[in-house]
């Protein structure tokens, strides 16, 4: 690397998420977070917009757009597609500067195939990344919440995304164990919309219910419960309506995706090697990712396991982005987390 290079170069970290995008450029901070989201012309396949632009859209296509998320499941559904979007993000973060190629720390999902990793490898090389290096995501979330990582004992991540939750127990700079389950945070907003057609007869959109979700969702009782306003399709009247759900609802709507979620770690640990459990249970367990945020969810997970549970104290949905934006800058002590 000459001197120039090193002078103008920007270190990049980037969150590929199924439901959102996370960017840090060192020594800017996070400067993107936004849907992992295209819309496209569907004749041309032409791309019309991405990420906060293109989520808009969703719900509202009309004949000629579709909305499209290019991760689905926590895999890479459509290759093309999240190459595209890569490029619009890592653009949108170059803005007009002139950057020289930059060295890129790109998270994958734990239990991505080695076709899924060169693709983004080979994705982000052809939006100009000089060096590409990838870090599972369970690693980097556990190095963003500060996890001693390195250590000899064990440290369990649970990362409740859009599309999977990620269950993963780390220990010396590994991952000893993992679990994905295909429940998160998507499944969720299914079940708030299944619920209120069948109880309400009210067809309601996937960011309807999304919203509601953040809204007064919750895996234990509030005090007070709360309540909110429901806008969707009478499907006797077929027209336009807006009712009142409460979280006591929301919450029994959410009970099964949540119990889902809580057997998941159940089995996890049940898998996890003696030694570990043990590190675990003196330790306890810390959730993080956008489903990390429901309310009650920590307390509902100690109730079901036994154990302690803590969240991400910062930002849960940032932890993945955040250990990408550690590991750029102590390179040299977690290069071994890399590859
Ligand atoms: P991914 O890593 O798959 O991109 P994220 O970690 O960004 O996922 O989390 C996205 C999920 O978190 C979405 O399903 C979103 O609805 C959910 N989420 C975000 N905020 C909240 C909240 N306050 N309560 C419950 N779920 C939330
Ligand atoms: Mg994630």
């Amino acid at each position: 690397m000459t001197i120039w290079s090193r002078f103008f170069s920007k270190d990049i970290g980037i969150d590929l998420g199924t439901a959102n995008t996370l960017i840090y450029v060192k020594g800017e901070g996070i400067v993107l977070n936004e849907p992992s989201i295209v819309a496209r012309a569907i004749a041309t396949k032409k791309v019309i917009a991405v990420g906060t632009e293109a989520k808009k859209m969703m719900g509202r296509e009309n004949a000629d757009i579709q909305t499209i998320s290019p991760l689905q499941d926590g895999v890479i559904a459509d290759f093309e597609l999240t190459e595209e979007m890569i490029r619009y993000f890592v653009r949108k973060v170059q803005k007009n500067k002139l950057f020289v190629r930059p060295r890129v720390v790109v998270s994958v999902p734990s239990g991505s195939t080695e076709v899924e990793k060169r693709a983004v490898r080979t994705s982000c090389e052809r939006v100009g990344a000089r060096e590409v290096y990838l870090v599972s995501e369970p690693m980097a979330a556990a190095i963003g919440m500060n996890l001693e990582v390195e250590e000899a004992v064990g440290s369990m991540v649970i990362d409740i995304g859009g599309g999977t939750t990620e269950i993963a127990v780390i220990a010396l700079s590994g991952i000893v164990r993992h679990e994905s389950i295909r429940v998160a945070g998507d499944a969720m907003d299914r079940a708030i919309s299944d619920w209120i057609r069948q109880k309400y007869n009210l067809l309601i959109g996937p960011r309807e219910a999304e919203l509601i979700k953040m809204r007064i969702g919750s895996a234990m009782e509030l005090d007070p419960e709360e309540e909110a306003p429901v806008r969707g399709r009478d499907l006797v009247a077929a027209i336009p309506k807006t009712l009142t759900v409460d979280s006591r609802e929301i919450r029994e709507a959410l009970s099964e995706p949540v119990g889902q979620i809580v057997a998941g770690v159940r089995r996890a640990l049940e898998h996890t090697p003696p030694e570990l459990a043990a590190d675990i249970l003196e330790r306890g367990m810390v959730l993080c990712g956008g489903g990390g945020k429901m309310r009650g969810l920590r307390e509902r997970l100690t109730e079901g396991t036994s154990l302690p549970t803590f969240v991400d104290t910062e930002d849960p949905l940032a932890a993945v982005v955040r250990g990408n934006a550690k590991i750029l800058d102590e390179f040299d002590r977690f290069k071994k987390v890399l590859y």
